[in-house]
């Protein structure tokens, strides 16, 4: 265990930043609701799973055993009418829709959870909750269908902090005369004629939504979460829900520590298929490398709402690969003599030192991604300060590279999932696919880099410099390193 950093998360249970304790360390349990698979998924939908994504990858660098819990709502209203519209069998729809959104966070670099349970195929612990809560007085039958008695729960609104009386006035309930209370919710709902059904104590039917996480969480890790997370819309009423359901069931907590990440914008609007501002994954990932779509996502504190526009997105692709062009500058320093540190040296060894710190404080400080970038990016420019005296590196000086490299690896490769593939194949990769868009060939890129070179040797700068503009133009900025020219597509 790496005892000397602290995680702090902000529990939503108790609106405050706490020092994160689980209940058995080295043991961590973590739950999150996943995706209801009816569509394709959206940059909210990847924003969760990045941030949960980082929040794992740190508490395994901590040194927890940490048991990551994701699962897939596979049948629901939204599924069943999607598949009435398509014309397609139901569980089709579902499967199509994780297999998209599996592929997509693998692309994304978000690691596999340890368990991805799915709600079809945990029925029968779900109709073993639901007869449990009604042996103990808190839900009960109503014509085929359960429902869950907020009354009989007395700490109905805790996660949301409201009271049951507000609630009422401003919520919009689904009115139903079976109902004892407006806010109860079903937990067994009877199916209508050709939905897909399951055999349960109260005839046919289907589990309702929230009753599912509770189910599911308990089987795989226990009565008690150490985290539990989700998008803020979660709060009320589906994680109110399963605190009611959960805690009425077993008498002890639920969780622990409720986390949970902010919403995204477009453009300053609420995201929504309606307002035509959709922004979905697989659009942005046709577009962008994945780790610029991370980027963008951790540029923010989890916390806060993000807004998405054209040129946050762009902004992010281009600190990306600022980063890859360190990177691949900073390989290339070998020990040309021996000694200590110059100048520029020093400088940068006391920036990397201000890193390696200050990036793990960042992310103990409630994952605060936004800072922890900013610390990588403060190194990457004091790299870029030392770069050009790099020719006269000493022996110190290249060692110091290595544990940079092997710093910058571990903490931002590792930890944000950034910066993980090898910088030459990144950089080739990236102009490649930036020249197919614009049109243009590698080739005709090298013989004007070439011609220019050539102009520079026989000191014509005007031809040298009239060709730096041509390509400028065409999108292709040059930078001249101590190496090579390098070349980056700038549209
Ligand atoms: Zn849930």
């Amino acid at each position: 265990m790496r005892n000397e950093i602290k995680l702090k998360l902000y529990n939503t249970l108790t609106r405050q930043r706490e020092v994160f304790e689980p209940l058995n360390p080295p043991r961590v349990s973590m739950y999150v609701c996943g995706i209801t698979a009816y569509d394709e998924a959206h940059l909210g939908h990847a924003r969760a799973a990045v941030v949960f994504d980082v929040l794992y990858r740190f508490l395994r660098y901590l040194g927890y055993e940490v048991l990551y819990i994701r699962n897939y709502t596979d049948i629901d209203d939204k599924i069943i009418n999607r598949a009435l519209k398509e014309g397609r069998p139901w569980h089709e729809i579902a499967e199509h829709y994780i297999r998209e959104y599996q592929e997509e966070m693998a692309a994304l670099k978000v690691l596999p959870p340890t368990h991805e349970p799915r709600a079809t195929e945990h029925i029968p612990e779900m109709i073993a909750l639901v007869e449990r809560l009604i042996e103990r007085g808190v839900a009960y039958v109503a014509d085929g269908e359960v429902y869950f008695a907020v009354e009989k729960f007395p700490g109905y609104g805790k996660l949301s902090g409201r009271k049951l009386s507000d609630m009422i006035a401003g919520a919009r309930v689904e009115v139903s005369e079976k109902k004892r209370h407006p806010l109860d919710f079903a937990l067994w709902k009877a199916s209508k004629p050709g939905e897909p059904s399951w055999d349960s104590p109260w005839g046919p039917g289907r589990p309702g939504w929230h009753l599912e996480c509770s189910a599911m969480s308990m089987k795989y890790a226990g009565e008690t979460l150490d985290i539990h997370g989700g998008g803020l819309d979660l709060i009320f009423p589906h994680h109110e829900n399963e605190i009611a359901q959960s805690e009425a069931a077993t008498g002890k907590p639920f969780v622990r520590y409720f986390v949970h990440n902010g919403l995204i914008t477009v453009n300053g609007e609420k995201m929504a298929k309606s307002l035509g501002n959709y922004v979905s994954v697989k659009e942005l990932l046709a577009r962008y490398h994945p780790e610029t779509i991370r980027l963008f996502l951790l540029t923010k504190h989890y916390r806060s709402p993000l807004d998405f526009t054209e040129k946050g997105i762009q902004d992010a692709e281009k600190a990306l690969y600022g980063l890859y062009e360190a990177l691949y500058f900073l390989q290339k320093v070998k020990p040309q003599r021996e000694g200590g540190l110059s100048k520029a040296g020093k400088r940068l060894k006391s920036a990397f030192e201000k890193f390696a710190l200050g990036m793990l404080q960042s992310l103990a400080e409630d994952l605060n991604t936004a800072e922890a970038l900013a610390e990588t990016f403060a190194l990457i420019s004091e790299i870029n300060r030392f770069l050009p005296t790099a020719r006269q590196a000493s022996s110190e000086e290249a060692k110091l590279k290595e544990e940079i490299l092997a710093s910058l690896k571990e903490k931002v490769g590792a930890l944000l999932g950034i910066g993980l593939e090898e910088p030459a194949q990144f950089i080739q990769k990236e102009r490649q696919r930036k020249l197919k868009a614009l049109g243009l060939k590698e080739e005709d890129i090298k013989r004007k880099i070439q011609a220019r070179e050539e102009a520079r040797q026989r000191k014509d700068f005007e031809t040298a410099d009239r060709i730096r503009e041509s390509l400028a133009r065409q999108g292709i900025a040059l930078r001249d390193t101590p190496w090579e020219t390098f070349w980056v597509v700038e549209k």
